[in-house]
């Protein structure tokens, strides 16, 4: 099943990604989903492999496995066999369900993030005065990064599938902990955003280690010491040096 708001929510940036996986991890909880991939919803990173009708890239080789993401119906997932629809998921079918428009889902995620921000809210309250409250609400609180615009750099794919390799494996090297948070550190991540990658790769308690710490809001002593002293992220000739990026990677 495909559901999608009724219309588009404009959400403040900063508001927008956090918003999303909580309420994702609420409706997680509330209706027992167990499939719903955890790691898909902490980090922005692993659902990118799975974008409809493109290949299934690997976590391990990132190369593509001949499976296709692919979108099924209810009625195709109670009628056949887990054989059937791995058959289906073979090739690229192109076809895509379109999304269920829904009132309701929208109402109860601008309600659900009203609750966070402890903004009242009745059912005669329009969904635009909502946003608008949650506009109002929010630009005190943003959690900013000093870094200004100019010095954001989004993340190198050979980055991403470092992250990726070490959240498959569970574990990472220092020197690996220092290219990921200054790579997160310069494209601007929120704590929350660090906290969720490297709380995915260790998948424990924060420990003494300063990668994060027992708190999403706040940040690891090996963090704000990046950030104190500004450092870059590591050079494209270092990565490769490392092993980490190749000559083929078409990183900048
Ligand atoms: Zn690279």
């Amino acid at each position: 099943m495909n559901i999608d708001f009724w219309t588009y929510v404009d959400l403040p940036d900063h508001l927008k990604r956090k918003s999303i996986k909580e309420y994702l991890l609420h409706l997680k909880k509330k209706y027992h989903l167990s499939t719903l991939d955890e790691i898909c919803i902490n980090n922005s990173v692993s659902c990118m492999r799975r974008i409809v009708n493109t290949p299934y890239i690997s976590k391990i080789t990132g190369e593509p496995t001949g499976v296709w993401c692919t979108q099924f119906s209810v009625d195709n997932i109670m009628k056949m066999s887990i054989e059937e629809l791995y058959a289906l998921a073979q090739e690229d079918n192109g076809t895509t369900i379109p999304p269920e428009k829904s009132k309701k889902a929208q109402r109860n995620f601008v309600e659900f993030i009203c609750d966070t921000l402890e903004i009242k809210h009745t059912v005669s309250n329009s969904i635009d005065y909502l946003l608008n409250e949650i506009e109002k609400a929010s630009g005190s609180i943003k959690i900013g990064s000093d870094i200004s615009n100019d010095y954001i750099k989004p993340l190198r794919g050979c980055i991403m599938k470092l992250i990726e390799l070490n959240i498959e494996r569970g574990h990472s090297s220092h020197e690996h902990n220092n290219i990921i948070a200054t790579e997160l550190i310069t494209a601007a991540y929120s704590n929350r955003d660090i906290y969720f990658i490297f709380n995915s790769i260790y998948n424990e308690p924060a420990g003494d280690y300063g990668w994060y710490t027992d708190d999403p809001n706040v940040a690891g002593r090996q963090i704000e010491l990046i950030r104190s002293k500004a450092l870059n992220r590591y050079s494209r000739d270092k990565l490769i040096q490392l092993g980490i990026c190749t000559e083929k990677c078409g990183c900048a």
